[in-house]
Formats: C-alpha cells, structure tokens, sequence
C-alpha cells in the first residue's frame, strides 16, 4: 500500500482567511492556494498600492526578526510576519507545498490557534501529487542555549518533538509533552491551542505599539494566577501544547519537513531559529532523504485526520 506519508501534498482548492493582525489591529486577508511539487511554501504581499512583491520562499535565511512572533524578508523591503500559525497549519497536516499571499503587514490572528485554518482546509481537502516526500534527516545533534533555556535537534528514527515549559505561574507551572507527528494528531492534540499572554506584558507591548490587536478571543489572558478568559482551556495543558504548535511552524522553515527530534527547554521563535541555522551551518549535521528510504514510525490509517478528504489517494491504492 502507498503511504500517504511518502507522497507530497497540496491544498484541494483555494481559501481565504479574513480577519486582523494582533499586532496592528488592522483588517488583513490571506488567500492560500494549491502549488505544484517542490514548491514548499511561498509568500507573496499585496501592497496597498496594489503591487505585488513575491512570491519568496519561507525558509529561516529570509527570518528577519522573532520577536514576538516571526517575520521573514520577501525583498523589495517588504516583510510578511505572524507566519508560524498558518505554516504550523499547513505542514502540521502534511501540507508540503503551498501559495500564501497577505494582503497586509502580519497574518491573521483568527482564534489564536491553528483551527481556524484547519476547518477550512477540511472543506476543501488535501491532495496528494505524484513526487515523493523528503525529509531534513538529522545527522548529528544540535544545540543552541540561552541562560537556562534550550533548544536542540537529534538524530532519531521518526518525527518527535519534546517540549517543556516553566513559567513563574501557577495556572501553567511546568509543562512538558512529547509528540510523535502524524496529521490526525495535530489535528486533534495540536491544533485547538491558542495562544497566551500575561497582561503585565500587554501593557508594555501596547505602549511600544504592538498586541494592539490582542484580546480574549484570540488569546488566552493571564493575569497573577488567573485566566481572565470565561470559557475554559480547550487543553488541560493547552500552554505546551501551542508552544508544540508554534515550533512545529517554525521548524517548517528548514524548507522540508526534518526526520529525527527536536527538543526544547523554555524556548521560543527565536531558539527556534537558531537551531536551524546552527543545523544548516554544516553539511555533516543533516542530509535530505526520500521519504521511501525512511522508516516511518506510523502506519497509512494514522495519516488522514477525521473529516478531511484526501484527493487522489483512494485512487491510487491498490
Ligand atoms: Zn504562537
């Protein structure tokens, strides 16, 4: 049986996703689109003149900044940042190849999570191409650190993330999950996360001009040892879990997705992005495999998330 997991993956159609950037408050849309094998993801921005500048390729060389959220360069001196959730989404479902265009300086903040670009991609399906997946199969282990913070990638036989955080709070404490990726569990263990802040901080950012666009419904509100939101977390440990969502967007940016193990203590965007340039400062950490030659920790079954509609893939089963 062909594994779905060796075969790149595209959207089944367009989409459109209109909502504002936490960061400027402005209105924003950002359309993505089906792209051919071997395209990875590409960015392009709709300035407001009307020209287009992109599309460029997502990858950690064009990261500008990771403050906050990430950013990345698409030239002309034009930037598209708050891309990890919608890159989270995409290669969170084994979304190889994709278009974006942003109509706008930042992404949408939509819910805060990645479910918002979950049920619409369910509507529309995935759809598998004819080349093969491949992989960043880690060679040889990577570490960066920042004080007591760190974050690595190790060679192992199969896609795992393990990731601990440990905030001075008690509503989060010390949170640690280990994540073996398959598509259904981003979807279900993943995707629903929203992000959080401490309110202390939000003033601080608002005055600098950022997080303007921040509230309780794209975010999970903190304030001493209280959520301020009233609905109830969507995870028990809903913290780790979007902090699994926002390193799986960022390790997006090697440009494939990588075969072996990240680890992360504390971390963050820019960790993240320090671990890919450290890994791709030598040839002799990594190498780019065919997804034929690895051995896949999971099975065809665990690769199609409920609801969604795979395109092509029941065709080409013998
Ligand atoms: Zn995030």
């Amino acid at each position: 049986m062909q594994r779905i997991s060796a075969r790149q993956c595209t959207l089944g159609g367009q989409l459109e996703f209109d909502g504002i950037g936490v960061h400027s408050a402005e209105p924003v849309s950002l359309v993505i689109e089906p792209a051919p094998a071997d395209t990875g993801y590409q960015f392009s921005r709709v300035l407001e003149d009307g020209r287009k500048v992109g599309p460029s390729p997502v990858v950690f060389s064009s990261v500008t900044r990771t403050t906050l959220c990430t950013t990345i360069d698409l030239g002309e001196s034009t930037s598209v940042a708050m891309i990890e959730h919608v890159i989270s989404a995409l290669s969170g479902l084994g979304i190889d190849n994709a278009y974006l265009t942003l109509y706008g300086a930042e992404c949408p903040i939509l819910d805060g999570s990645a479910d918002i670009y979950m049920q619409a991609i369910k509507t529309v399906g995935l759809q598998v191409q004819v080349a093969t997946r491949k992989y960043i199969k880690i060679l040889r282990t990577v570490t960066v650190r920042e004080n007591d913070a760190f974050a690595a990638l190790e060679p192992f036989n199969g896609r795992r993330l393990d990731l601990e955080i440990d905030f001075d709070c008690q509503v989060i404490g010390r949170q640690r999950m280990i994540f073996d990726w398959t598509p259904r569990r981003y979807v279900e263990d993943v995707s629903r996360a929203r992000t959080f802040g401490f309110m202390r901080d939000a003033k601080i950012l608002r005055q600098a001009g950022y997080a303007l666009g921040s509230s309780l419904e794209n975010s999970i509100a903190l304030e001493d040892d209280r959520i301020l939101n009233n609905t109830p977390l969507r995870y028990e440990d809903e913290f780790v879990r979007h902090k699994i969502l926002d390193a799986i967007g960022d390790l997006a940016l090697g440009g494939m997705p990588f075969y072996g193990k990240f680890r992360s203590y504390k971390g963050g965007h820019s960790l993240n992005a320090l671990v890919l340039s450290s890994l791709f400062a030598s040839d002799a950490n990594y190498e780019i495999v065919s997804a034929n030659d690895l051995p896949l920790a999971f099975d065809s079954l665990d690769d199609i998330p409920e609801g969604f509609e795979v395109k092509s893939y029941l065709r080409s089963v013998g």
